[in-house]
């Protein structure tokens, strides 16, 4: 096997990174809330339309200050799906918080918002819809059920950067939207994540939680003469380092997106026969939602054998991997959270989910390597 090897993911930089670099360690300017992170706060600003947006060390961070910002207490409930990354319930968990979780729609893999309703009880206080793969949730069902029921959203938007539903930008919608730059993203600083804040009211306290509980924010602007102690809070902001490595990104975030778009699409229409024979499901958009091809997840059908499937490529040379282990059903989740029934088709994906390599610079030669594989595969009755 003398092919050349496709990796999973690469990250991929502008180029321009190291300049930035320079010209932060030019202006002396190394801590938090410089001039680079102003602009990228300016930038998501713009492009999400939320109120104020804050740069954080990574999505988990972000999500750990929402739980803060809304006061989670020991005992508080927060309905989320199962099928997510781990940060998701931890962040609540974290402060006591117990996850209630619920299955996903067959269709996106989303948190299926006609069962959330049957899991709220009266200590229930937040609801994290997970946009998959940068898929949009049913956000006008869960606004309106969050609306009837008094509850918080905070939308886990890791993986939803250069997204929206019906014309409005993923982590614009909830209370508070959480974003992530980390290097398997489509736009990365490494480690890196945005806390978006949607409700005005809940601004200055962001700001005072991400600056280790004090009102430093307010007295840089020059608004008070000098910050003391205010509330609970820690140290949630990134250096300028890291901005400045970002700010690129963010100004290549069209093109980043429209290279990975195309990828995506070759991928669909290469693969179209075979979901058309029934021999496996490509991933789906709704109309009311642009995606910014993130992930490209096929699902095999049911009692396919994955394992030989991924062993397959693996000698083959090609870094297809699967996620996720179910939080339900790990160690953790038993321990701190609560599943609402056997969430049957979280279960089935789990078993079935396979993501292709997508970065810029996998070539349509390559990505038919890959399709070839995955013919033989399922013609081999995997
Ligand atoms: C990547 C990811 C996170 C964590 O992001 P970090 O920036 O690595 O903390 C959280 N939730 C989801 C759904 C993710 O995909």
């Amino acid at each position: 096997m003398s092919a050349e090897f496709i990796p999973f993911n690469r990250p991929w930089m502008t180029g321009k990174e190291l300049s930035n670099i320079a010209e932060a360690h030019a202006n002396m300017h190394l801590a938090g809330d410089g001039p680079f992170t102003r602009r990228c706060h300016e930038w998501l600003e713009q492009r999400s339309g939320c109120v104020k947006a804050l740069l954080t060390h990574s999505c988990t961070a972000a999500l750990e200050m929402a739980a803060l910002l809304l006061d989670i207490q020991p005992g508080d409930e927060v309905i989320l799906p199962s099928w997510t990354f781990v940060s998701t319930a931890n962040a609540f968990v974290l402060r006591g918080g117990v996850p209630v979780f619920v299955d996903i729609r067959e269709d996106t893999l989303n948190l299926d918002e006609r069962l959330i309703e049957a899991a709220i009880t009266p200590k229930t206080r937040v609801i994290v819809p997970v946009h998959y793969a940068g898929v949009s949730c049913d956000m006008d069902a869960i606004m309106e059920i969050a609306r009837r029921h008094a509850l918080k959203v905070v939308e886990d938007a890791a993986q939803g950067v250069m997204t929206d539903y019906r014309g409005k930008a993923l982590g614009s919608i909830g209370d508070l939207g959480c974003y992530s730059f980390h290097e398997t993203k489509n736009l990365i600083s490494g480690e890196g994540g945005a806390l978006l804040i949607n409700d005005p009211a809940l601004v200055q306290r962001a700001e005072i939680i991400r600056e280790k509980g004090t009102d430093r924010s307010r007295f840089f602007r020059g608004e008070i003469d000098k910050y003391t102690w205010q509330d609970h809070g820690s140290s949630f902001l990134p250096g300028e380092l890291i901005a400045a490595f970002l700010l690129t990104q963010l100004q290549h975030a069209a093109c980043i997106t429209e290279s990975r778009l195309a990828c995506w699409q070759y991928y669909h229409q290469r693969l179209q026969p075979l979901e058309a024979c029934g021999l496996l499901r490509r991933p789906f958009v709704p109309e009311d939602c642009r995606h910014n091809a993130h992930m490209y997840p096929i699902l095999l059908n049911p009692g396919a054998d994955r394992q030989t499937a991924l062993q397959v490529f693996g000698s083959a040379g090609i870094g297809v991997v699967f996620h996720y282990v179910p939080l339900h059903n790990s160690p953790a989740g038993l321990r701190y959270g609560r599943a609402t029934g056997a969430l049957p088709v979280t279960c089935s994906v789990a078993e079935r989910l396979i993501r292709l390599p997508l970065w810029i610079g996998l070539t349509q030669t390559q990505q038919d390597r890959v399709v070839e594989v995955l013919y033989g595969c399922l013609a081999g009755g995997a």
